[in-house]
């Protein structure tokens, strides 16, 4: 079999690593390298050269959206489609194994996936039950605390007898929250890999025919597998030891929430013999780029060390936009990006990364009022949308009726009279007599211990979930997404909201529709039920953001999204002293390596173009901030830097809501002015807006806070 074009478009310590012979093999290389590359040029080559047939092949990568793509490069170089192979998130990979071996498992068929939010309301329950104050036991701390034991493999029988009370009570806390899961078969996130792991080691025939099955193990991103992760590797490669893992140090980001970078040197350890293989030459970005990045992630102590180079030109320098505020940052972000599209350039080249989720909102804004389209990553997760949430609650509850996280989501939205008198009885009744919510409301009812308005109200919703099962029974999946919807009231119920947030509700809503119609489950999900596969994959897909794949638009994401990927254009944005490096890590130096890490990771995204920006004033958490640049742009030697200034107010037209002021808009005045008003005394210009009559302006008065002024009558003096 002639595999030259598997080999031919690598440089030769890729082709190295790519054919070694099999065995375990560690890639650790940089950013930008080829490691993506060389994992998906090894399937082929073990499919072509070696003859293994692509249904003993494991891949596994971070998220769905990368499996995608390696898929498809898989496909596209093979010529032939691969359904059926194992390849996906390790949660993914994990769901699959679980939803096969149930009964193994010791779970119900139809087990109930929960995603955070769900886990929130589980949780508050338990607190609820054993009668403990959700003041003092917040539950997000304990959702963190839970998992945190399951991704390090330990159960609550693990934990042995604390000595000091609260961790005494907070393994209550977990004993009952097992207690309630096992009873109605829920599987929060990191249940998903510990329970996979466990029937792996527990089940020795089930292990022996996985191992065999899947001889050949490939890992992406591994520097961001976490304990248990990594023991499911272990487990399934141990036997043939045919492990391809490829990773970088200086890109390991999830520390904070498990990632054990240490699990490089550990394979080594546990997979003796390992052939490591280094890449150093990046394809990625321009030398300026890599040269500024390199130099930071230099910073950090405690690194593999390894050094990339690139036979590309130095291309433009690294830009430095020092903006007044968050407004003007966003404005300036989206300039750019106007001027690169209005170049012929695709809108999808660009993309802006941020620390946090929350900043995306400015940028949305700015993006909106210039008729740009974007998308958002993770932020405005499409399947964690309320009404979405509701419209899956109507669904999940009419496939089965003991799903208690979507009874209670529902029982009451749309408002039918069910007071929350009422649900605490249903909820009491549900506890002692260990019932799901479900049949707690039916025994009430019929037990005559509610009022006649209470029973009326529950029974009416009992039937209507009954109703909706009937009816929904033998449609389409679209129709029965649709008839859910409808049957269900959410459609008035959101229009009650009023204005453009019902609006959107409603959109939303037809979206979940459309969504359904485009349904195609993916292998691990094809001998499912549909409605049981669309709501597995919206409740795998809620961390992920639908992709509106067709539509060119600019890319929004926080930089832990961003890792693996690649743009033309990247501006990295809100590079601000508490922000990014982020508050929490400014006295932990561990911490504060990682966010530098982050940094590199945000860097070496960009391919051609890459921006850096920071604002002198920042409305955050509701308080207007004065934060220094951050200590990473510092970092970056100035032979590669560029300060570059803003275009004024030159976006032009608005589509949408309100106009953007152009260059000379108000009255000459410019952000960060001092300024002088006859009643409310001295202040800075923070932002201005509008055009002509409609030109307005922010200011913040020394004394009497910040206020919008209309500028024709606002009479204000520069002073
Ligand atoms: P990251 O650490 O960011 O995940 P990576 O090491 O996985 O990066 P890839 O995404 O595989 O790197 O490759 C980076 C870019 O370089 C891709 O566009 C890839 O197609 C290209 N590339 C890699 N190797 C070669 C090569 N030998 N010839 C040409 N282009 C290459
Ligand atoms: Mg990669």
């Amino acid at each position: 079999m002639d595999v030259s074009y598997i080999l031919d478009p690598l440089n030769d310590a890729q082709r190295e690593a790519v054919a070694a012979p099999p065995g375990p093999v560690l890639v650790l290389a940089g950013a930008g390298s080829g490691k993506t590359r060389v994992l998906t040029h090894r399937v082929s080559w073990l499919v072509e050269a070696h003859g293994v047939s692509p249904l003993s092949v494991l891949a596994v990568t971070f998220t769905n959206k990368a499996a995608q793509e390696m898929r498809g490069r898989i496909e596209g170089m093979l010529g032939y489609s691969l359904r059926g192979m194992w390849m996906g998130t390790f949660h993914g990979v994990a769901h699959r194994l679980l939803r096969a071996h149930h009964r193994d498992a010791g779970l119900e068929e139809g087990f109930q996936i929960l995603d955070s939010a769900d886990q929130h309301r589980i949780v508050r329950r338990v607190l609820r039950d054993m009668g403990l104050d959700e003041g003092y036991w917040a539950p997000k701390q304990v959702q963190w605390y839970l998992n945190a034991h399951k991704e390090d493999g330990r159960r609550a029988q693990h934990l042995g007898e604390p000595s000091d009370t609260q961790q005494r009570q907070l393994l209550g806390i977990y004993k009952n929250y097992e207690d309630l899961c096992r009873r109605f078969s829920l599987v929060d996130f990191a249940e998903l890999l510990l329970r996979a792991f466990e029937l792996l080691q527990h089940n020795e025939p089930l292990r022996e025919q996985y191992q065999r099955k899947l001889q050949h193990v490939l890992v992406d991103e591994f520097q961001d597998t976490n304990a248990i992760q990594y023991e499911l590797i272990k487990l399934l490669g141990q036997k043939f030891r045919q492990v391809f893992i490829v990773g970088d140090d200086d890109q390991s980001i999830y520390g904070w929430r498990g990632a054990r970078v240490e699990n490089i040197l550990q394979f080594e350890k546990d997979f003796a013999g390992a052939q490591v293989f280094r890449l150093e030459q990046n394809y990625r970005s321009t030398a300026n780029i890599l040269n500024a990045a390199n130099a930071v992630i230099d910073i950090n102590r405690g690194r593999l060390g390894k050094k990339l180079w690139t036979e590309g030109g130095d291309g433009e320098s690294v830009k430095l936009y020092n903006a007044y505020n968050e407004f003007d940052e966003a404005r300036f972000v989206v300039a750019r990006i106007q001027s690169w599209v209005d170049r012929g350039n695709p809108r999808g080249d660009t993309a802006i990364l941020y620390r946090s989720n929350a900043q995306s909102r400015v940028f949305e804004e700015i993006l909106l009022d210039t008729g740009i389209p974007y998308r958002v990553y993770g932020g405005l997760r499409f399947f964690e949308r309320a009404e979405i949430k509701d419209a899956l609650a109507y669904l999940r509850l009419a496939a089965r009726r003991r799903d208690d996280p979507s009874f209670e989501r529902i029982v009451n939205v749309p408002a039918r009279g069910i007071g929350n008198k009422t649900l605490e009885q249903v909820r009491e009744h549900a506890r002692i007599n260990r019932l799901s919510l479900w049949d707690a409301a039916r025994t009430l009812i019929e037990s005559r211990e509610l009022s006649s308005r209470a029973v009326s109200a529950l029974s009416g919703f009992l039937e209507l979930i009954d109703d909706i099962d009937t009816r929904i029974d033998k449609l389409p999946l679209a129709e029965q997404v649709d008839t859910a919807i409808r049957i269900g009231g959410l459609p008035d119920h959101y229009k009650k909201e009023k204005g453009e947030k019902a609006e959107a509700r409603l959109e939303n809503l037809e979206e979940l529709v459309t969504a359904a119609r485009q349904f195609g489950p993916r292998d691990e999900e094809e001998d499912l039920e549909p409605l049981t596969a669309f709501l597995t994959h919206a409740a795998l897909e809620a961390g992920e953001g639908q992709a509106e794949a067709w539509e060119d638009c600019v890319q929004l994401m926080s930089l832990h999204s961003a890792k693996g990927l690649e743009f033309p254009m990247v501006f990295l944005t809100g590079m601000e002293e508490g922000l990014f490096p982020h508050q929490r890590s400014l006295q932990e130096p561990g911490r504060l390596e990682e966010e530098r890490r982050l940094c590199y990771v945000g860097m070496t995204r960009a391919m051609q173009q890459l921006y850096l920006s920071h604002a002198e004033i920042r409305r955050w958490h509701g308080r207007e901030n004065y934060p220094s640049p951050s200590r990473f742009l510092g970092e970056v030697p100035g032979e590669f830097l560029e300060e570059v200034r803003g275009s004024g107010f030159s976006l032009g037209v608005n589509r949408r809501r309100r106009a953007v002021p152009e260059a000379g808009a108000g009255g000459g005045l410019r952000l960060g002015d001092h300024v002088r008003h006859a009643s409310f005394g001295s202040g800075t210009v923070l932002n201005l807006e509008g055009r002509g009559e409609h030109a307005r302006v922010q200011v913040k008065f020394d004394d009497v806070g910040s206020k919008w002024l209309v500028l024709g009558y606002a009479n204000l003096d520069r002073v």
